[in-house]
């Protein structure tokens, strides 16, 4: 179990989550990070009293700094102060709850520090897996799931051997529109798409688990953490969200983990790992569950998938196109400036005339980044 945890990104709904958490089991917030909600960050700050925050938007880190003038509480700012909240002396925990492409750096500077990351960025592994394992392994810090698929894939390897694995059972909801054609979707708004049946959630991942997308990241964040080739995983669909993922071992057994849909559960095996601890979440009755049912994934109406799984084999820079492409047009969409169906041509597009099969350092890997985001606002003329 961690002594004392850093959270990145604390005003989103896994930061949130987090905090409620680290309040219900004692584990000590030392530091915390916002982009720019400064209400929300003042509130934790006062509630935790952590040594030092940080918010990445310039002029919202002085409004901080005013609004915490009472306290003595250090106020860090722009991608310096998430590099310190990330390697702070007295954090053994680094909790990866940023949105984007913008938590790499601090993953990385806490991997060298040596410290658990208890990842919720997946946009981390997509765009530099290869990078962040090798440099796990090589400092021996331990990386930790948070995403729910991943933390029950964690769960089901424990005390297995390498060997023993055949193939991983990645499970997926479907989203809203599971079922729909794919021409029936062009007018859906963004007050449908964030509205997910199964899991409350921050709207990025929302519209990314409507058009499944979020899956097709989870293909490849699976791939990078589990060192299994594409070929090893399958995605089931399963609408309970009951089961949170399997494994399927090399004699034909199946271990699945089972639990109520709560980011909660996850969130608290990342930091209490390799203990567990009672905790304050629902249990799962199974005298009142309804059947659990399995199909498998329409790759012809939600495209995004299938997208996410050729970036998967070609590699290179391709995962890392197709999700800054895929984040900034989940903004737009957001932003009522194009279409649903968009996302996915404004994703494959730019893997299509971007995507590089090489990416040798994380040079490269930013550049691809970069580059995919310029192409989406250009395409799009805003
Ligand atoms: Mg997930």
């Amino acid at each position: 179990m961690v002594n004392g945890i850093s959270i990145l990104g604390c005003t989103g709904s896994i930061g949130r989550q987090t905090a409620a958490v680290a309040e219900y089991t004692g584990i000590r917030v030392a530091a915390l990070t916002a982009n720019r909600q400064i209400d929300r960050l003042e509130e934790e700050a006062r509630r935790f009293h952590p040594e030092f925050v940080a918010v990445f938007d310039e002029s919202a880190a002085k409004q901080a700094r005013i609004a915490l003038a009472d306290t003595d509480i250090r106020v860090g700012s722009g991608m310096e102060g998430l590099l310190e909240a990330a390697t702070l002396p007295s954090v053994d925990c680094v909790v990866t709850a940023v949105s984007g492409a913008v938590g790499l750096k601090p993953t990385l500077a806490a991997i060298e520090e040596k410290k658990r990351i208890a990842l919720a960025n997946k946009e981390t592994l997509v765009c530099a897996g290869e990078i962040v394992m090798k440099r796990a392994e090589e400092t021996g810090a331990e990386i930790v799931p948070v995403d729910s698929e991943h933390s029950a894939i964690f769960q089901c390897l424990m005390g297995r051997q390498k060997g023993e694995l055949r193939r991983i059972l990645l499970t997926c909801s479907g989203g809203p529109f599971r079922g729909r054609k794919r021409d029936t979707l062009s007018d859906i708004t963004p007050a449908q798409a964030v509205k997910h049946p199964r899991w409350n959630m921050g709207a990025k991942i929302s519209v990314d688990s409507a058009t499944l997308m979020n899956k097709g990241l989870e293909f490849i964040e699976a791939m990078r953490l589990f060192a299994v080739s594409p070929d090893e995983i399958e995605v089931v669909i399963h609408p309970q969200s009951v089961i949170h993922s399997m494994v399927e071992l090399v004699d034909g057994t199946v271990i699945a983990q089972l639990g109520v849909p709560d980011m909660g559960l996850p969130i608290q095996l990342a930091l209490t790992y390799p203990e567990r601890l009672p905790s304050m979440f629902d249990r799962l009755d199974f005298r009142r569950l309804q059947d659990l049912s399995f199909e498998e994934p329409d790759l012809e109406n939600f495209p995004c998938l299938r997208l996410a799984m050729d970036c998967a084999r070609n590699g290179g820079t391709a995962g890392c196109v197709m999700s800054a492409a895929n984040e900034e047009a989940v903004h737009l969409f957001l932003k009522e400036k194009i279409g649903f169906n968009r996302i996915y041509d404004l994703a494959a597009e730019a893997v299509e005339k971007l995507a590089d099969d090489k990416a040798d350092d994380l040079d490269a890997i930013l550049e691809a980044d970069t580059a995919a985001r310029i192409y989406v606002h250009e395409t799009v003329g805003v």
